[in-house]
Order: C-alpha cells, then sequence, then structure tokens
C-alpha cells in the first residue's frame, strides 16, 4: 500500500523515533509562519473540517499494522498544517489507540486552537502535546506567525493555561527564534514570566535548521540560543535540549533498515521528502541506513527526476519535484 498519510519513521530529539500522520493532506492552516518547512500556507483558516477523513488515516495505519513495519516510540500527529483543524480528530486519536494499543500519541500543535473546550477534551486523550509558542509580543507574533482572521495571541495563552489545568499528559513547549524577530528582550521577559504559569514539563528553545517559507527568516546563532535556554531553565520539571536519540530507538530503526525491501525504503525517504526538505545526513538518520547506501538511494532518485535541491544555509536540501 502506498502511504499518503503516513510519513517517516523520523527520528526526532524529544520523541526518538516516530511515525508522523498527515491529518491535512495540504497546506492547511491557521498560521502561515516565516520559517515554514512546509512551504506558504494555502487555505489559511480556524475552520475545522475533515480536511483528511479518520477512515482514510486508520486504514493506512491498519495497513502499517498488518504488514509487519517495525512499531515506532511514538504515533505523532501533525503533518502538512495544524492538525487540530481536522473535525475528525477525536475518531484518528481514538482509532490510532485501537490499532496500536502500547504506542503513545504525541500531537505537534501551533496552539491557535487551544482556547476551543472541544479540541482541549479530544487532545485529552493523548500522552504528549508539543505545542508551539515563539512569542507573547503581539507585533512580533504577527511579523514571524503570520495568523489568520481570528486569531488572537491572549486566547494562545488563556487557552494553553486551561490545557494544562486538566491535561495528565507531558506539555512540551516549543520556542523557536528569529533573528531580529522574536529574539527580543521583551519576547524573553514575557515568557520568563509565562512559562511558569503554564508549567510545561520542558521547554525547547530552537532556531532554524531548514530552509522556511520567507528568506525574511533567518536563524539565531548558538550564543542567543544558549542565553535563552540558560534564561528559560528552571522553569519547567526536565531540561530541554535536542538530545540524541535513545538506544532503543536505534534499535527500532536498525530493523526498520534491514527489514524493509529497498521499495520500500524508497517510499520511506520519499513520504518523508514531501513533508519537509532535508538533507541526505538528516535522512539516513532518521532511517538508520547506512551513507553508502542513502547517497546511492538519492542519486537514483535525482536521475529519475523524483526529488530536486537546493543549497540553503550552507547545506543541500533535497524534496520530492514538483
Ligand atoms: S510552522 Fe506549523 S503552524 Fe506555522 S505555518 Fe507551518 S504548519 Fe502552520
Amino acid at each position: 500500500m502506498q502511504f499518503k498519510t503516513l510519513y517517516g519513521p523520523v527520528r526526532s530529539g524529544r520523541l526518538g523515533l516516530s511515525l508522523g500522520v498527515d491529518l491535512l493532506g495540504k497546506r492547511i492552516c491557521s498560521l502561515d509562519c516565516i520559517y515554514c518547512e512546509v512551504g506558504p500556507t494555502r487555505v489559511h483558516t480556524l475552520e475545522r473540517r475533515a480536511y483528511m477523513p479518520a477512515r482514510t488515516i486508520l486504514e493506512e495505519l491498519r495497513s502499517w499494522n498488518s504488514q509487519g513495519l517495525p512499531r515506532p516510540e511514538f504515533i505523532t500527529l501533525g503533518g502538512l498544517g495544524e492538525p487540530c483543524l481536522n473535525v475528525e480528530m477525536e475518531e484518528i486519536i481514538a482509532g490510532s489507540r485501537t490499532i496500536f494499543p502500547e504506542i503513545p500519541i504525541a500531537v505537534l500543535t501551533n496552539s491557535t486552537l487551544l482556547h476551543d473546550p472541544a479540541v482541549r477534551r479530544e487532545l485529552g486523550a493523548t500522552q504528549v502535546v508539543l505545542p508551539s509558542l515563539d512569542t507573547l509580543v503581539p507585533s512580533e507574533f504577527v511579523k514571524i506567525n503570520k495568523p489568520c482572521s481570528g486569531v488572537i495571541l491572549d486566547n494562545i495563552t488563556s487557552g494553553l493555561l486551561e490545557f494544562r489545568e486538566r491535561y495528565a499528559g507531558r506539555i512540551f513547549l516549543e520556542i523557536l527564534l528569529t533573528r531580529g524577530i522574536n529574539d527580543s528582550e521583551e519576547n524573553l521577559a514575557r515568557l520568563r514570566e509565562f512559562i511558569p504559569r503554564l508549567k510545561p514539563d520542558r521547554v525547547d528553545v530552537v532556531t532554524m535548521t531548514r530552509p522556511g517559507a520567507s528568506p525574511l527568516a533567518e536563524a539565531v546563532d548558538e550564543q542567543t540560543l544558549t542565553a535563552w535556554r540558560t534564561a528559560l531553565r528552571g522553569a519547567t520539571k526536565e531540561e530541554g535540549s535536542q538530545q540524541p536519540a535513545s538506544s532503543q530507538s536505534q534499535g527500532l530503526a536498525q530493523g526498520i533498515a534491514q527489514g524493509l525491501a529497498t521499495d520500500a525504503q524508497r517510499d520511506l525517504v520519499l513520504n518523508s521528502l514531501r513533508r519537509r526538505p532535508q538533507t541526505i545526513d538528516q535522512v539516513r538518520e532518521a532511517l538508520s541506513l547506512d551513507s553508502a547506501q542513502t547517497r546511492a538511494l538519492f542519486a537514483d532518485l535525482a536521475a529519475q527526476g523524483a526529488i530536486q535541491h537546493a543549497r540553503e544555509l550552507g547545506e543541500d536540501f533535497f524534496q520530492v519535484a514538483p
């Protein structure tokens, strides 16, 4: 079966080996962040709809299971936009738990729908929520996240606080810094005041490592990242960082590398590149392939015109050809 809603597995520092699920199918989001790795938002909305039907997603998860493909450490709901916009999210979460009862579910969210009690209740059935909150300064919010009409920064903060009140799972807050936009003293001071009220389980301060949707988005330097991480340290239960993958996930990934036929590896690589541009090393590391094998696969895909590359931030990033 060709998977159109599942991608990866990809390795992440926060979740280990994670199987991504795209709940949108297209660039549909309530924000249009200048650093977005999947390009500009096409449908800019707060309206919840069944953008990708639950039955399609659950059919693919059942197929993944019945094909005996290796089990990831997390099933992560996200994709080409904001997953909470999918009005069938509750059914998707419940169905995933039935198909993979032992695998926890994580959700990547931009926090814009957390003021909606229905969304907070639906997310209550997951184990980890990873909300992003790049700035608490309204003028910076407009510049970096470009919200659609109806998105209000105060609703985001109150929604986050209300969600924390009742959520039994873990919250990993992400703050992405871009140079000259949200790396201000004012933003840092506001976040230092807000984060202890939110009590996230960890805070990850990151910057861009891949090309964003807009040339205005530039990464901050290492010194700024360190200063922010130090300033926000202590506001959480866990130390936020970009840890290397655990040995458990490496074992799983080796299973993938050894257990999949070349065609399946090719599909996994293409699926992964369809979601975001990546370097050869990022893909190699995520799938634990050996270096020569990955380079040969990329050379093949490029020769067939299936992928193309662009040089950004001093590195070659590959993505699926349009
Ligand atoms: S980075 Fe996330 S929240 Fe921002 S536009 Fe892209 S998908 Fe939407």
